[in-house]
C-alpha cells in the first residue's frame, strides 16, 4: 500500500521500484475523492495527471534519473494560472473563466517533473481567514469538520493535512498559508516579498502578495522552494538574487542563534493561554539548548492590523477594478442598457460580501478627502515598521511569534464579527508588511484535540536560516 512520509522518501520508493508515480496518484485521486465533503478541491486533473504519471514512469523504466520533483503530486490554490484549466479566485466573476498561459511557478514545477492534480477551493480572491468566504462553499478541517481550516488558502491546507496531495501552492498576502498550516498542522512557508515570481497569481494587494508553500516537512518545502524561486522575465519585483540550495542545506545546523520574540505578541490579551505556555516552554528549551532568546518590545503591535487592512484593500480596489465583464469574467444577463449598467450588473452579481466590502473600504482610503487621512498614514506606519525591522534584524537573526492567537475556530463563528475575524492575523500580517520571509511549523498540540503551530520569521532572503532554524526547533521540541 502507498505511504507518503517525505519526497526523499518517495524517490527512493521510486528508484528502488517499490512503488510507482501511476501508483502515487491513484492513491492521492483516491484520497482526494474520499475527502470531497471537505471541500478542498474545486477540481481534480485526475486523467491528465495518471497520463504525465505514465510518462514519468517509463522515464524511471527507461533508466533515466529522477527529476528534482518527480511525480511529486501538487495542489494549486484556484488563484494560481494553469493554462487551459479553470481558474476563478473562488468567485462567481470569474465562474467558467480558463487560463490562457501558465504561472511561472507552474512552468518550474512542471520542469521538475511535478504532476498538478487539481485546483484547489479558497477564500473569494483570497480575502479571508476562514475559508467561509468562497462562492463554492467553505472548507472544512479534516481533523474536526465543524471547524475551519483557516484561510484563505484553506483547502490547499486541508489537502495536505489530509494526504490528498504531497504539496500544494498557496498565496500569503497577510497570512493565507501561514495561518491555515497552523491550524491544520503542517508546515506553511511564506517566502521574502521578491523570492518567488507571482507571474500568473491573481492579484490581491500586489505589495504583499507571495505565493507560499504547503508541506508535511520542512524538507520538502525547502526542495519545492529552491525550484520555484529565482528571477523571471515576467515579473520585474523578483529578486535577482541567486537561490541557494535550500534542499541540501536545510538540515544542516545553524549558527544563527540570536533569537528574539515580542514581548507584546505572547502578553497579548487575545492570546489563548496553551499557546503562550506552549511557546513559553519552547522558548526555556531554546535557551537550553544554547540559544540567546530575549524579549524584545513591538509597541506598533496593536497598529499591524488596521495598518494591514486600509494598505490591502487600497490595493486590492485597484487591482479587482479589471473584473467589468467586458473582457472576461461574469457577464450580467440583466438590462444592461448602457456601459456603467453592465459593469455594476457584472461586479454585483459577480462579487461576493466580503470582496464588496473591501473594494468600498479601499474606495474610500483613496478617495480625495479620506486619502491623507487613511491611505497616506498608513503608509507611513507601514514604512516604520520596516525601519524597524532593519534595526531588529541587525541585532537578532530570527524573531518568534505564535502563527495565530487561537487554535481553529468553530465554522460561524466568526463569520458576523468582521473585526474578531481580522484580529486572527495580527501575528502574521507584520512579515508582509515588511516582506521578509516567515514560516508556521506544526509543533505543538492543543487540549481542545487541535494542532497550532509556532511561527519565525528572518530578515529579507535569510530563507536558509528560516529553514535551518526550523529544522533545528523541531529537534528541540521532540
Ligand atoms: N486574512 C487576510 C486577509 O483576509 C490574509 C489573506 C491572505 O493572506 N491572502 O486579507
Amino acid at each position: 500500500m502507498f505511504r507518503f512520509t517525505t519526497i526523499k522518501d518517495y524517490h527512493n520508493n521510486l528508484q528502488s521500484g517499490q512503488t510507482t508515480v501511476v501508483e502515487a496518484v491513484r492513491f492521492f485521486v483516491e484520497a482526494a475523492k474520499g475527502g470531497a465533503s471537505l471541500n478542498a478541491w474545486l477540481t481534480i486533473y485526475e486523467d491528465e495527471a495518471l497520463q504525465a504519471a505514465k510518462k514519468l514512469d517509463e522515464q524511471i523504466r527507461a533508466g533515466q534519473p529522477l527529476l528534482p520533483l518527480h511525480g511529486v503530486v501538487v495542489g494549486l490554490k484556484d488563484v494560481i494560472a494553469y493554462k487551459n484549466h479553470p481558474l476563478s479566485a473562488a468567485s462567481k466573476i470569474l465562474e467558467n473563466f480558463h487560463s490562457i498561459f501558465d504561472a511561472t511557478v507552474v512552468e518550474k514545477l512542471q520542469a521538475a517533473g511535478a504532476i498538478i492534480l487539481g485546483r484547489q477551493n479558497c477564500d473569494e480572491f483570497a480575502m479571508g481567514s476562514s475559508n467561509e468566504n468562497s462562492a463554492f462553499g467553505p472548507v472544512k478541517n479534516g481533523i474536526d469538520p465543524t471547524r475551519v481550516p483557516g484561510g484563505s488558502s484553506g483547502g490547499s491546507a486541508v489537502a495536505v493535512q489530509m494526504n490528498h496531495c504531497m504539496i500544494s501552492l498557496g498565496s500569503d498576502t497577510g497570512g493565507s498559508v501561514r495561518q491555515p498550516a497552523d491550524f491544520c498542522g503542517i508546515v506553511g512557508l511564506k517566502p521574502s516579498y521578491g523570492r518567488i515570481s507571482r507571474y500568473g497569481l491573481i492579484a490581491y494587494a500586489s505589495s504583499f502578495d507571495q505565493i507560499g508553500i504547503f508541506a508535511k516537512s520542512v524538507a520538502d518545502a525547502a526542495l519545492v522552494l529552491e525550484i520555484i524561486a529565482g528571477p523571471d522575465d515576467f515579473d520585474s519585483t523578483v529578486s535577482e538574487l541567486p537561490v541557494p540550495a535550500y534542499s541540501a542545506v536545510a538540515n544542516e545546523p545553524t549558527s544563527k542563534k540570536r533569537i528574539a520574540y515580542f514581548k507584546e505578541a505572547l502578553e497579548h490579551p487575545s492570546l489563548d493561554p496553551e499557546i503562550k505556555a506552549a511557546i513559553d516552554a519552547t522558548i526555556a528549551n531554546m535557551r537550553k539548548a544554547g540559544y540567546t532568546v530575549d524579549a524584545v518590545s513591538f509597541d506598533m503591535l496593536d497598529m499591524v492590523v488596521p495598518t494591514y487592512y486600509v494598505l490591502t484593500t487600497a490595493e486590492a480596489s485597484s487591482n479587482l477594478s479589471r473584473y467589468d465583464g467586458v473582457k472576461f469574467g461574469h457577464r450580467s444577463s440583466a438590462d444592461n442598457n448602457d456601459l456603467t449598467a453592465l459593469y455594476k450588473n457584472a461586479r454585483s452579481e459577480g462579487f461576493g460580501k466580503e470582496v464588496k466590502r473591501r473594494i468600498m473600504l479601499g474606495t474610500f482610503v483613496l478617495s480625495a478627502g479620506y486619502f491623507d487621512a487613511y491611505f497616506t498614514k498608513a503608509q507611513q506606519i507601514r514604512k516604520l515598521l520596516v525601519d524597524g525591522s532593519v534595526q531588529l534584524f541587525k541585532n537578532y537573526d530570527a524573531v518568534l511569534l505564535p502563527t495565530v492567537p487561537s487554535p481553529a475556530f468553530l465554522i460561524g463563528d466568526h463569520t458576523k464579527d468582521s473585526v474578531a475575524m481580522f484580529l486572527a492575523d495580527i501575528y502574521t500580517v507584520y512579515a508582509n508588511l515588511v516582506g521578509i520571509p516567515a514560516i508556521s511549523i506544526p509543533l505543538y498540540q492543543h487540549s481542545l484535540g487541535l494542532p497550532f503551530g509556532l511561527q519565525i520569521m528572518c530578515a529579507p532572503f535569510e530563507e536558509t536560516a528560516l529553514l535551518q532554524l526550523s529544522t533545528a526547533i523541531q529537534k528541540i521540541h521532540e
